[in-house]
């Protein structure tokens, strides 16, 4: 049987990269899994590559916009409406920054924070009283190795991964009398389009400091999410867990 048999997951991002593994990852573990994405192509791309795979994965996709509540709050009494329950919420929707401070756009800084910090609020509310009705969840957030350190351009990205620890430890506190527990991963550089739009030889510099020697795979990181989201994880709420072979910048 698998880890998370029977349970019901939705995961933001889902459509590529990182999202696009934990998707997978769930499905093959026995979890129906409602995907959201951007675009509604974008989405029935990756629900035609996951049927291909297995024509009978439980799987459906969405495109709420993640910088509308209203839009998020309809999307989730959908996925209820469609699978009965929403047991695990995958805050995965993200997007990174480089600008350096001299030429960054205050509108460019403001769009990083409202999908990186406020959609993950966003999706959390709308979750939160479905999962508390039926007696708990587990809400998983994917932060980033920059929410340590930070990073010397686009500092946009690592303040908002930040946000996300901070709302993790904050909701881990809040709503742990419902029984919902809230962590996050934190992936170092991972093998996905994020990475592929940065200079190899920066990539190349990267992997030369990880202890382990490489990039992480974005599998790799979906495993840590299929434990965080899985009864094994019972007693594991508020924790950053870092996936990233001990990079250290
Ligand atoms: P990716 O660019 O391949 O995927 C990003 C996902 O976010 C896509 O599914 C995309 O549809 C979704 N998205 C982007 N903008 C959106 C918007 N406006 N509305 C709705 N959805 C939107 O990137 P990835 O590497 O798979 O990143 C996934 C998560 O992992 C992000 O939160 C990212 O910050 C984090 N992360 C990635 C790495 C890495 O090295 N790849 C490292 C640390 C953290």
């Amino acid at each position: 049987m698998g880890m998370l048999q029977g349970k019901v997951a939705v995961v933001t991002g889902g459509t590529r990269g990182i999202g696009l593994a934990i998707v997978k990852a769930f499905l093959q573990e026995g979890a129906s899994v409602a995907l959201f994405g951007s675009r509604k192509e974008t989405v029935d791309k990756a629900l035609a590559a996951l049927k291909e795979e297995n024509a009978a994965y439980p799987v459906i996709g969405l495109s709420p916009d993640l910088g509308n509540y209203a839009e998020i709050e309809s999307a989730m009494q959908e996925v209820k409406a469609k699978f009965g329950k929403i047991d695990i919420l995958a805050n995965n929707a993200g997007v990174s920054a480089r600008e350096p401070i001299y030429e960054y756009d205050p509108a460019a800084f403001d769009k990083v924070i409202n999908l990186n910090v406020n959609s993950v609020f966003y999706c959390s509310k709308a979750v939160a009283p479905i999962m508390k009705a039926q007696g708990g969840g587990s809400i998983i957030n994917t932060s980033s190795m920059v929410s340590l350190y930070g990073q010397p351009s686009g500092c946009s990205y690592p303040a908002s991964k930040f946000a996300v620890n901070g709302l993790t430890k904050s909701l881990a506190r809040e709503l742990g009398k419902d029984n919902i527990r809230v962590n996050a991963v934190l992936p170092g550089v991972t093998r996905t389009d994020m990475v592929a739009a940065l200079p190899q030889a920066m990539v190349e510099r990267i992997a030369a400091t990880i202890p382990l020697g490489r990039v992480g795979e974005p599998e790799e990181v979906a495993n840590a999410f299929v434990f965080l989201a899985s009864d094994k994880a019972s007693y594991i709420t508020g924790a950053l867990l870092s996936v990233d072979g001990a990079t250290e910048v």
